[in-house]
Parts: structure tokens; sequence; C-alpha cells
């Protein structure tokens, strides 16, 4: 039995329909309101499970099919640049084709439960495209880092959105949500939420690459 419904689509208590550039029977996936790195996008079962042992078998082999699919398309969108290909000095990138996810490499993450770093309560895997001679963990900026910062502020968007929306609200809403995990930041905390403008245009970019790959971006 499919779990799609008709109307809008909620992650945890937002609605992010317009974010959403893959849907599945059992799964959607969307783009992020705080990346960590470009292309790092969320998949989520469409019934909104808190924790992994929730989800039924169909409804896991679906989450994880949409993984791959979303890979593939990552892939496509950011393993291509010609640049990556001539930084190619480790043996085990060997000659894969541009475009394809063996190309680079992927974090692929579940904080499941609040202990692990999860702030919203609706499973979802967090996938991240590692771009060669870009974001790749050789590269500046994050290598095995990316962890720490997932359950760090760079993931808080409890307070991003406390930050953006409710500041005004203080006095009312008390305190400010905490990241989990370790190693909070100050300097990422002043790290501004994406635009709903930005990002509904990364969601269309991202279901134009599913169709020129001949994939139905909504089922
Ligand atoms: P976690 O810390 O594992 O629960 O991850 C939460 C993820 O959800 C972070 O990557 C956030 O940037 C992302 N996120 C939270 N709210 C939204 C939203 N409204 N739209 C898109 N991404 C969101």
């Amino acid at each position: 039995m499919s779990s799609q419904t008709a109307g809008p689509i909620h992650f945890g208590p937002f609605e992010v329909t317009p974010q959403v550039f893959l849907t599945t029977p059992h799964s959607f996936a969307l783009v992020n309101l705080k990346p960590l790195l470009p292309g790092h996008v969320l998949v989520c079962p469409r019934q909104p499970h808190k924790r992994l042992t929730e989800l039924t078998a169909p409804e896991l082999t679906d989450l994880f099919q949409a993984v791959q699919r979303v890979q593939r398309m990552l892939a496509r969108h950011y393993f291509t640049s010609p640049s990556q290909q001539s930084n190619n000095n480790n043996d085990d990138h060997d000659d894969h084709a541009v475009g394809t996810p063996e190309a680079g490499s992927f974090n692929i993450a579940i904080q499941d439960g609040v202990e692990a770093g999860q702030t919203v309560s609706h499973v979802h895997v967090h996938v991240i495209p590692r771009i060669r001679g870009s974001t790749a963990k050789e590269q500046a900026g994050p290598g095995d880092q990316i962890y720490e910062s997932m359950a760090a502020e760079d993931g808080n968007v409890g307070g991003a959105l406390w930050d953006r929306e409710l500041r005004k609200l203080q006095q009312q809403l008390g305190k400010r949500p905490e990241p989990g995990g370790s190693f909070p930041s100050i300097e990422d905390s002043e790290r501004h939420p994406r635009t709903a403008e930005e990002m509904e245009a990364e969601a269309k970019v991202f279901r134009n690459v599913l169709e020129q790959m001949g994939e139905e971006p909504r089922q």
C-alpha cells in the first residue's frame, strides 16, 4: 500500500512542498534549509515516523531506493567538472565516467534520536555529495568534521528558525533550542537559513536533472 497522500508535504512540523524535488510511493526528497555543503539534501519517509525502527520493510526499501536515485541525480549535477578529474591523483579515483556516483563520493547519515543530534523528529537521511576538487575531504573545508557539523549548530534548524522567525517572541519562547551532539559554535549560529525562493529554485534544478535522466520526479 502506498503512503502517498494528496496535498501538502510536511517534514516534521514544516510544510516543505515547494522544496520537494522527488516523491516516490513511500518517500520524498527535499532541498535543505541550511545545507552544510552544496547539494546537501534530505530523503524522508512520507509517514512522519520519528525513528528508523518504526519503518516497515516496504518503507525502508523505498527510502533507500530513493536515496540511490538522489545520489545518481546529484552525481549527474555535481560530479561533472573536468577540474575534478584533473585533480585525480589517487588510485582509488579510477576512470569512472563523469556524472556517475563513482566520480565522487557521498556522506549519507541518519541522526536517529535526539541524543544522536536529531533536531527534526521525522526520520531523514542526509545525502551530501563530496565533489572532487571542491568539497571532497582532501580539499580545504570540512573533511571528517562533517558529522560533527551535522550534530552541532550547522544542523540546528530549530535554532536557525528561532533566529529567523521568532526573535521578537524571545520573552514568550524562553530558551533557544540547543543543538544535539558536540562542538556547538557561536559563529555557525550566525549563519542565515536560505530563503524560500533560493530553496525553490534549487528544487526546480534538481527536478529538471531527474527529468533529463528520464526519471519521473513525482509519483
Ligand atoms: P538533524 O539535525 O539530523 O535532525 O537534521 C535536520 C536537518 O533538517 C538539517 O540539515 C536542517 O538544515 C534541515 N531542515 C530543518 N528544517 C528544514 C526545513 N524547513 N526545510 C528544509 N530543511 C530543513
